[in-house]
Order: C-alpha cells, then structure tokens, then sequence
C-alpha cells in the first residue's frame, strides 16, 4: 500500500515509516518539521515539507499523489501540560488541521485512516487496566482534541465510508538504533532521566508524590515505539477486512515515576538523583491498558515489553545521539 504519514519526521511517525518500508510499503511523509527533523524521515520515503494548516499545500499532496491507499495521522501537538496551558493549539490547531487531512483525503478517494489517539481519553477510569469500554473523560484539551477527531472520523464513516482506526496509546517510549525521541524541550519522563545520566541534567524533578499510588508517584504503562508502530500496520492492513476498530495500547504492566529511576539507574550505572516538585496539572495517578482486543483480533504482541529493555534501547540512542538528531 502508498501510505501518508502525517507527522512522519516525528518520534513515533518516523518509526512507524521506516516500519512501513521494511514491509515493503511506500510512504509519503508530511511533516511542518516545527517539532519533527528532517534527518529523521526515511531517505526511502517522498518528504513533503508542510503544514496541515497550508489548504493550498494539502491540494498540491493529493493531486501529486492520487494513489494513496491510507493515512497515519501522527501530527499534532502532543502534550497534556502544554494543552492545560496553551488550550487552544489543541481545541483549534489540532482539530482544524485534522478537519483539512479528512476533508482533502475523502476528497481524493482515500479510503483507510489510522489515527493516534491517547490514554488521556481516560482521567477518571472506572476500571484499570482500562479497556475499550471504559468511559471517556478527557484530561486535557490535548485529550479532548483527539476525542473530537475520533467524532470526526465517526461521522466520516458514516458519511463517506472512510474506514479508520483510534489507537489510543499509553506511554511510547524507547528507541532504534537509527530513529530516537527528540523533543525540544523535552517534557517526556524516560528521555529527561537519561539526560541526568549523561550528565546534561543535575537531577530529575519528580511531579508528585503524594498521589494514591503504592509510592505516591503516578504509574503509567510504557509501550516500546515498534511495537507501536506494529500495531499500526496491523491495524492498517486489516481495516478491509475487520472495518472501524479502536484499541487501547499498552503493555498492561504499571511502572510509577520511582520505579522508572531506578531501572534507568539499574540500565544506565548513574545515580540518578531526584527532587519531588509539584504535581503537573492534567496527569492522572495510575493509566494501565488493557490491550486484550488488540492481541486477540489482529494477533497483534509486543516485543520489547519489559521495562529494561525499553530503557536499554533508548540508553543506546541516546548515548550514541547526546544532542539528538541536532549532531547529525
Ligand atoms: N514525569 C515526572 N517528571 C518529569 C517528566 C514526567 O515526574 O520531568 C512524570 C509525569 O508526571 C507522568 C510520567 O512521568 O506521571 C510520564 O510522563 P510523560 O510526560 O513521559 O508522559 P505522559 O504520561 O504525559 O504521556
């Protein structure tokens, strides 16, 4: 299949495009680079430089490539803290952006769509792990713009026959030897602790520890980045057969923010030195997957599913990249 990554210079968007290629997939990359890095896409796939904003530039996309059989929708602003703050690039830029994806991608015939969605649907889980049943209660604006999308994409359905997926996923982490997390500024917990053991930081600010967690630190579920970007392609590549689907993706394994330290303290050899800070407004204590649908309709199984070796993967990024994709 011809796929366009949305988003495809970015952390997971990147992966999941060098994954598509080595399953003999083509891919286009549509990436604004205001987060993502160009040395990160793909040589083997086309990069197109714009914003879903740019209307004019959606059209040149589409008309330039008529044969795109799917979209993965990646790009967007991704952070819970950032969206308490700035609500506004999330409930208009997020959703604007994703309203001229659809509206040029049903337009050319487009007929399949995964979009990555978020655990923060979930502030007030009635169960953990959290399954597809559970109850949606955005935490943020951030997650509340992704619940818009996937509205969105119900009414596409309903309307144009646009088949999709909502990945909802937990904590993507991790990295390959070529492709690894760079964000400027880094707000994500695993990359900023590897950042104090490679001596760019003096310590970690802990977010909280007085959360009704068993060491008062908030647990969440780390999922390694190819694994993600599997559940991508598993879900692309069934949308024909199995129709509209949405999955909670996690390893349904609890880390709290504690236990992260001390495996990168275990995996790194450094001390690791923390503080405790204030809570950051938005985060939920504890977010689990259940991942069960996922595992049992597209057979779908993590590789790299423990902790350790998700550390170990992003420690050997990170040591061989210490100032990101910026050095290359
Ligand atoms: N966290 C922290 N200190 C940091 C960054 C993150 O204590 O400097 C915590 C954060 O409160 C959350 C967990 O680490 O409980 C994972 O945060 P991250 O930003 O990596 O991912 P998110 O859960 O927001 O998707």
């Amino acid at each position: 299949m011809k796929i366009l990554v949305t988003g495809g210079a970015g952390y997971i968007g990147s992966i999941t495009a060098a994954e598509l290629l080595a399953a003999g997939h083509q891919v286009v990359v549509l990436d604004n680079l205001y987060q993502g890095h160009a040395a990160a896409v793909p040589p083997e796939a086309t990069f197109i430089q714009a914003d879903l904003a740019d209307r004019t530039a959606l059209a040149a996309l589409f008309a330039a490539h008529p044969d795109i059989d799917g979209i993965m929708h990646f790009a967007s602003y991704t952070l819970v803290g950032e969206s308490m703050e700035q609500p506004l690039l999330y409930l208009r830029d997020n959703l604007v952006n994703a309203a001229n994806l659809l509206e040029y991608a049903v337009a050319a015939g487009v007929r399949r769509f995964i979009l990555s969605s978020t655990a923060n649907l979930f502030d007030e889980p009635e169960r953990m792990p959290i399954d597809e049943h559970e109850r949606i209660v955005p935490g943020s604006p951030y997650g509340e713009s992704k619940f818009f999308i996937e509205r969105m994409l119900h009414w596409f359905e309903r309307i144009y026959g646009l088949r999709y997926a909502c990945l909802r996923y937990f904590n993507a982490c991790g990295d390959t030897p070529g492709r690894g997390e760079d964000h400027d500024p880094e707000t994500h917990l695993i990359p900023l602790v590897l950042q104090v053991a490679l001596g760019q930081r003096p310590h970690i600010t802990v977010f909280g520890n007085d959360y009704a967690t068993h060491d008062g630190t908030c647990v969440r579920d780390y999922i390694h980045v190819v694994d993600l970007a599997q559940a991508h392609i598993l879900a692309m590549e069934s949308l024909d057969q199995l129709g509209t689907r949405k999955y909670n993706l996690g390893n349904g394994n609890g880390y709290s923010v504690l236990e992260v330290i001390e495996m990168c303290r275990k995996v790194t050899g450094h001390p690791i030195p923390y503080v405790i800070g204030p809570r950051r407004p938005g985060d939920p204590a504890t977010l689990i997957a259940s991942s069960t649908s996922i595992r049992q309709e597209l057979g779908w199984q993590p590789r790299f599913g423990d902790l350790e070796t998700i550390i170990r993967s992003a420690w050997e990024w990170h040591q061989a990249h210490p100032q990101g994709y910026h050095e290359d």
